[in-house]
């Protein structure tokens, strides 16, 4: 038996949903976000299975994600969103960045010179995201600027959106209008087009004004609508691991630490070796459920930092070693990201990227 437990990743239902979001936006290039070791279902295999599907570029945070798609033999474009501090890096493994101010650009500049060559870059216009890039007003003389510079190819034009995951799409309009102009003036001023992106999965499943001439799905790659619907998308990442031992419990018997639940009735008690260290929120403590024989069952107690107790006294024949899912579908009934993150008060994004990071993955139908 395999100690704690599994996150299987499904990679037919990854090429599902990349297919799904080709049908939504027909041609558009589709940059495909892997960032955070593809939302914890594992960069590697994730953008290996996506290029084949025809993504055109990748996107990671930080260029040691890049380093190590690079290192799996991963040729695609692959454009880092949030990191300007070893410009060699990018020359070395052929990345493309992400110039947000006129110091990183300089560094660039600088180095490609030093090396006699060109570096290709995406900037980052701030249109309401507030987090980094040129501000809208300047954009366009500070692009002027980065040419002057030399050895800076500005291929690309790119900003980020705020909420274009609300139903009122006011404020992603403003971003659109702002994005467009600013698009326009650079590629003025350029004398050329440059390929512009905005479209986070939010932007793709509902504002088609968004797309631009790429998109940039995450969220939506891994089986999730940033809309808490189905959409005809398909979870890839299934959490499951078996039960470690199953106990008859007496009337008032406390569980876990705290003794925060006490059993009402004589009670069969499952502990389940999964816990905070897998990534299950310590926030699920009395505060959740599992799968076990197709039937929901509660948790029992604090979660632990490797174990969670259920109460499984309402279903028949459950015993040692019996399969738990924790996230997904068993049987008729399936526990999604949607919901376990909405007992917490976090979004689908933080369940799939905690599993992730610290679960065993096991990869199924590759072929
Ligand atoms: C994470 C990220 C995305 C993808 O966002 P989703 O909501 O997961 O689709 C796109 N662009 C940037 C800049 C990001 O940081």
């Amino acid at each position: 038996m395999n100690r704690g437990p599994v996150a299987e990743i499904d990679l037919s239902a990854l090429r599902h949903n990349f297919e799904s979001i080709s049908r939504i936006t027909g041609k558009v290039p589709v940059i495909s976000v892997v960032k955070a070791d593809a939302y914890g279902h594992g960069a590697t295999e994730v953008s290996g299975r996506l290029v084949d599907a025809g993504a055109s570029c990748l996107a990671v945070a930080f260029t040691g994600e890049a380093r190590k798609l690079r290192e799996a033999g991963i040729k695609a474009p692959i454009l880092v969103l949030f990191d300007t501090f070893d410009t060699e890096d990018y020359f070395r493994h052929d990345l493309v960045p992400v110039l947000h101010d006129l110091r990183t650009a300089a560094a660039f500049s600088k180095e490609a010179l030093r090396r006699g060559t060109m570096i290709s870059a995406h900037v980052k216009v701030d249109t309401g995201m507030g987090r980094i890039g040129f501000s809208p007003q300047s954009a366009v003389s500070d692009i002027g600027k980065m040419a002057a510079m030399g050895g800076i190819e500005v291929e690309g034009l790119m900003s980020h959106f705020s909420e274009a995951d609300l139903t009122d799409k006011t404020f992603a309009g403003l971003q659109i209008e702002m994005f467009r102009k600013v698009r326009r003036e650079v590629s003025e001023r350029l004398g050329r087009p440059v390929m512009a992106h905005i479209a986070n999965s939010a932007a793709i499943i509902s504002i088609k004004e968004a797309f631009f001439d790429a998109v940039r799905p995450g969220l939506i790659l891994y089986g999730y609508s940033p809309f808490n619907d189905d959409r005809g998308l398909r979870p890839v990442m299934k959490v499951r691991t078996r039960i470690l031992v199953v106990r008859d419990l007496p009337a008032g018997t406390p569980v876990s630490y705290g003794r925060t639940f006490v059993t009402k009735r004589r009670s069969r008690i499952a502990a389940v070796p999964v816990g905070y260290a897998d990534g299950y929120s310590r926030l699920f403590s009395n505060n959740s459920e599992m799968l076990v024989r197709g039937r929901r069952v509660p948790v029992a107690g604090r979660v632990c930092m490797d174990l969670t107790m259920i109460d499984v006294t309402d279903v028949d024949g459950v015993s040692d070693g019996d399969e738990v899912v924790i996230l997904g579908r068993q049987g008729a009934d399936a526990i999604t990201a949607v919901e376990l993150s909405s007992r917490i008060n976090t979004i689908p994004y933080d369940i799939l990227t905690s599993f992730g990071s610290r679960a065993r993955r096991e990869y199924i139908n590759a072929g």
